[in-house]
């Protein structure tokens, strides 16, 4: 111990706290006033500074203690973050009952920012901040529906909303090609039209007007039956608008003389008795309802032959 350390007793140390649990009513002057004021009807407002900056929030004395301007402006509401910190485990007194952070944020025309609470949408407690949560990130502040003209109006900020999740409808044309119009123009004959190509053979139903296999055009037309085989299948416990109930079972098809399949409904058969090999015919709409779609065929049901061994399925899988 230093010889000259002042001797006698310890210290006095009190604990304290200033506290007003009523509320402590004090006049906020004209210029807190005015921002207060602003808060209540949703507005935030700065005020000019003598050198022509924008003070938010404003007070009376810029940061050089000149005297502000009598001038107010309107800024934000949108801004930007200029610094944060992360609150992942909040405590009673904090302003919001989870994750958050403190930012400064600084409105759209304002020349200095705001410190309030930041809500980026964590709900787990003790989380990360997400990485999305940066200098520079855009926000809003969330206004309380009822508003008294505090600082508290503002709930928090909130980042701009970038993505949302949305009913939509796209109206499109599709251009079907020569070849898929010569098939859809089969079916609203009731017909199931392919090409056979030239070089290897196979049929194509639908055709595209060229062999993937050989890369040639094909153009000699066969009419194919409207009967095939079952390759593959999946039962779909998801409903959807073509398919008559839930379970409901899309297969790709193998026409009688066909090479490639197509992906269609069955139906008429419980779900789970649906088999690789069975045998199908398509059930099509009546006549009247036909157009130049693949609508005219509701699905296909079974044909009750005898299904047909795998052996001869497997090289269409
Ligand atoms: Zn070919």
């Amino acid at each position: 111990m230093p010889s000259n350390a002042m001797e006698g007793p310890e210290p006095l140390v009190a604990d304290h706290a200033l506290e007003f649990p009523g509320g402590y009513t004090r006049s906020v002057g004209p210029v807190i006033g005015r921002f207060l004021t602003e808060l209540r009807d949703g507005r935030l407002v700065g005020v000019r500074t003598a050198s022509g900056g924008v003070l938010f929030p404003p007070a009376e004395y810029d940061a050089d203690g000149e005297a502000v301007t009598d001038e107010y402006v309107e800024v934000g509401p949108g801004g930007t973050v200029t610094s944060w910190s992360w609150v992942s485990r909040p405590r009673a007194v904090h302003p919001l009952d989870r994750p958050f952070a403190w930012a400064l944020v600084q409105p759209d025309g304002a020349d200095t920012a705001i410190l309030h609470a930041l809500d980026v949408g964590v709900f787990e407690p003790g989380a990360d901040p997400p990485k999305s949560l940066r200098t520079g990130m855009r926000v809003r502040p969330k206004w309380r529906a009822e508003r008294t003209g505090s600082i508290k109006d503002i709930e928090s900020f909130r980042p701009d909303v970038t993505m949302i999740t949305a009913p939509s409808r796209a109206e499109y044309r599709l251009n079907a090609g020569r070849a898929l119009t010569r098939f859809l123009t089969g079916i609203s004959e009731g017909r199931f039209l392919g090409h056979r190509c030239d070089v290897c053979g196979k049929v194509y139903v639908p055709m595209r007007g060229l062999c993937p296999v050989d890369g040639v055009p094909t153009t000699e037309e066969v009419e194919l039956p409207d009967t095939g085989t079952v390759t593959t299948f999946a039962v779909n416990n998801i409903p959807d608008p073509r398919a008559p109930e839930v379970p409901f079972v899309s297969a790709y098809i193998l026409l009688d003389g066909s090479d490639i399949s197509l992906l269609a409904l069955v139906a008429g058969i419980p779900a789970d008795q649906v088999r690789m090999g069975m045998r199908v015919k398509a059930a099509w709409k009546p006549r009247e309802e036909w157009g130049r779609t693949m609508e005219n065929i509701k699905w296909f049901e079974p044909t009750g032959e005898p299904d047909v061994p795998f052996d001869s399925i497997k090289d269409y899988l």
